[in-house]
């Protein structure tokens, strides 16, 4: 391996950041302008040129993803696998560290990560055993409070209560949550990072031991890190080590989760004699893009300021599709994917990026109803869990009984006295019937063919389904699943459990029912319930492409940071969801939210497509937002707008919804009126809510009190 080719392909200001001999090296660039590429180069060049062992060697990135393609790419400049380096993300490395020095760390041995999801439960239950009123305290705030507070290195003992009644509450729960951890020997992502600090402060010998060995330090996407690990980093690298930096102050999206940009300049103070280095060169996109990009950051005030240009050409103009809603634009981007690909291009070549994680169910069933293969990055899980499936598998035999793998899931789950032996008799009979295990547990009942206690049991389960299956068609879908929940006895079996696990199963079921009451069907003149059990089998990532398999990546803003791909889409450009609600009247968030633009539209290196749907369902609701702010402020030069074509057809759903208004509209009811229902009996309207055919009504009735009932499926009569 010789020395030319690390510095094949780097100019000269990238040559100059790859082999400078200073100390403590500082690259801050714009997007593509080949920081990580520098980063790379520069381990590789110690390792050949200055003989450093790749064992002194600890390089930190921001994602798994990217340490693995970090650790790739120094194996292939130096055409061979290197052992004993530290590549990896912050938490990564903490919790690496913790592992081996969990004694030091006064953790249990086998201590637990808690996700983000776990930790939410635990802040609960602490505010649960303190009598706060949930409403009042909401625990995701609570929760954000204490990760905020360790974010900067703050435990509850360092925190003085003062006169204030809100941050007395919130020591109170944090004080709390810290006993909890402790005494279950479990810790959230924060705390990774905050006992990794510690293990520095409080055992001198470890420290010494790694910064011994830690010679050379090197981190990427500086420009994200928080109090606590910029800390970490200085404690490491103490006096001795050499560090190098590179970010990009542009590009810092997590300032809402801690991270602090003025790491950046304190870095020139803290580590004496730095060599910076900047980049203005990119070599990633197409001088379109680069123009939209520069444009887009160039509203931000209170930038470090640095101008980007590219030698590429102007390429092709940015396509701005105006969608009817997010199906329609989730169809259109499937649409558009399938021509790149027909042209002999990868699919892995091409990315979704949206804002909001909610945003991917509907674009995964665009690519499904194309045949296109497609993986998430950070997806959700939450359907892979034990009770979750449980459950929905009594939603499934009441769509269907004959739903074999549903019915051997539950049919003794509470158990129910309906043993092996009797399921075993149960097989055989459905094989010699050539019918279902539904169809044999109804012959043994009506013929009798078991003992009485067998018997008995059996029938109770058919009568249990039957039941729940009644109320199918009539009832929202989150009343569906919380009656089939309430019935099938899980609530109470994982009550029963002990510890941890059985109140978060517990949790985890009261959150498939608000699941359901957030779900959007796609098709509104067909029944929900199998519409919902299709997409939760589509978000269980049974469907996911294989790993080997070429797929289209889909993936949050956030998640894409760092990364490049031929063909770019980014959905939802809508005010309120790309800005965020959230952050639009807060002027730091807002910029926070451009920057996020910015790296959005520069991970496009060839064709960049940013569509916004005309209304949106999502959260639960309708919404009609106007085109993102970041669009409008794109020189219209570089933008096409697309027009309407012929194979995109109008969704009906949306043309039915636009002739009912919130009065009823042509509903033929109105407010007060005295309605009649198959099941309920008599009510009085007291409500319409939302349009066309998913409409709801909410009636009062005599009997049961009041039910919120889909309008066109409630069969209501006039009195
Ligand atoms: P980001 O800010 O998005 O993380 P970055 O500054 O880290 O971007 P890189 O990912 O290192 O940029 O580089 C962007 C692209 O440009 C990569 O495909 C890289 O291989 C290419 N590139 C960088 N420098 C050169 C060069 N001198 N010659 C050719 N290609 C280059
Ligand atoms: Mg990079």
């Amino acid at each position: 391996m010789d020395v030319t080719s690390i510095l094949n392909k780097l100019n000269s200001a990238q040559e100059e950041a790859v082999t400078s001999d200073k100390k403590h090296l500082l690259v801050l660039a714009g997007a593509g302008s080949g920081k990580t590429r520098v980063l790379v180069h520069r381990i590789a060049w110690k390792i050949q040129v200055d003989n450093v062992s790749p064992y002194s060697i600890l390089a930190v990135t921001f994602t798994n993803k990217a340490s693995r393609e970090m650790r790739e790419r120094i194996d292939q400049l130096l055409g061979m696998s290197l052992r004993g380096m530290w590549v990896g993300t912050f938490h990564g490395l903490a919790h690496r560290l913790l592992k081996a020095h969990w004694r030091d760390a006064k953790l249990p041995e086998n201590f637990q990560i808690l996700d983000s999801d776990d930790q939410l439960r635990l802040v609960k239950r602490v505010m649960r055993s303190m009598d706060l009123d949930e409403q009042r305290w909401p625990p995701k705030q609570a929760q954000w409070w204490i990760n905020g507070q360790k974010d900067e290195g703050l435990r509850s003992s360092h925190i003085q209560e003062g006169g204030d009644p809100y941050l007395a509450t919130m020591l109170r729960i944090y004080r709390g949550y810290e006993e909890t951890c402790e005494r279950l020997g479990v810790i959230d992502f924060a705390e990774l990072l905050l006992r990794a600090l510690e293990l520095w402060k409080f055992c001198p010998d470890v420290l010494d031991h790694y910064q011994q060995r830690f010679q050379h330090i090197l981190v990427d996407e500086f420009q994200d890190t928080n109090a606590v690990q910029y800390a970490w980093l200085r404690l490491l690298a103490g006096k001795v080590s050499a560090v190098t930096a590179v970010g990009d102050d542009d590009q810092s999206i997590y300032g809402w989760r801690g991270a602090k940009v003025e790491n950046i300049l304190s870095y020139e103070r803290d580590f004496p004699a730095t060599h910076t280095v900047k980049l203005e060169q990119n070599y990633r996109s197409t001088s379109n893009i680069l123009q939209a990009a520069n444009a887009v950051i160039a509203k931000n005030p209170e930038r470090l300021g640095k101008s980007l240009w590219t030698e590429s050409g102007e390429g092709e103009a940015i396509a701005l599709y105006s969608a009817f809603n997010e199906h329609d634009e989730a169809r259109y981007i499937a649409d558009r994917i399938q021509s790149w690909v027909n042209l002999g291009n990868r699919r892995e070549d091409s990315a979704i990026l949206y804002r909001s994680n909610a945003q991917s169910r509907v674009l995964e069933a665009a690519l499904l109803q194309a045949d296109i293969p497609y993986r998430i990055y950070g997806g959700q899980r939450f359907y892979e869990r034990l009770e979750i499936k449980s459950a929905l598998a009594y939603l499934r035999l009441m769509l269907n009984c004959h739903d074999d793998v549903a019915f051997e899931r539950v049919v003794n789950l509470p158990t129910r006295g309906i043993g092996d032996r009797t399921l075993e008799l149960m097989r055989a009979l459905a094989r010699e019937q050539e019918t279902s295990m539904w169809g044999a547990a109804v012959i043994i009942v009506k013929e009798k063919r078991m003992a009485a206690r067998a018997t008995n049991a059996i029938a109770l389960f058919i009568e249990l389904i039957n039941e729940m299956s009644g109320q199918h068609d009539e009832l929202p879908l989150a009343e569906q699943a919380e009656h089939a929940i309430a019935h099938s006895g899980l609530v109470e079996m994982h009550r029963r459990e002990k510890g941890e696990r059985g109140q978060a199963r517990v949790e985890n079921l009261e959150e498939l029912v608000s699941a359901c009451r957030n779900f959007e069907a796609e098709d509104n003149d067909l029944p929900v319930l199998p519409q919902f059990l299709d997409q939760v089998a589509l978000d269980s990532g049974d469907r996911q492409a294989d790993e080997d398999q070429d797929a289209v990546q889909l993936m949050t803003l956030h998640s894409a940071k760092g990364l490049e791909f031929p063909l770019v889409f980014i959905a939802g450009m809508e005010e309120n969801l790309f800005p965020h609600k959230m952050s639009i009247d807060e002027p730091g968030r807002l910029e926070e939210e451009r920057r996020l633009a910015y790296v959005g539209i520069t991970r496009a290196m060839e064709k960049l497509y940013l569509t916004f749907a005309e209304s949106r369902s999502i959260y639960g609701s309708e919404s009609f937002n106007s085109v993102s702010r970041f669009v409008r402020d794109i020189p219209k030069e570089v933008i096409e707008e697309v027009r309407l074509q012929n194979n995109i057809a109008r969704p009906t759903s949306y043309a039915a919804g636009a002739i009912q208004s919130d009065e009823g509209g042509d509903t033929g009811f109105g407010l007060g009126q005295q309605v009649f229902h198959n099941v309920y009996g008599e009510g009085v309207i007291l409500n319409f809510e939302g349009n066309g055919p998913r409409a709801r009504v909410h009636v009062s009735f005599e009997a049961v009190g009041t039910k919120i009932l889909i309008l066109a499926s409630a069969n209501l009569s006039a009195i």
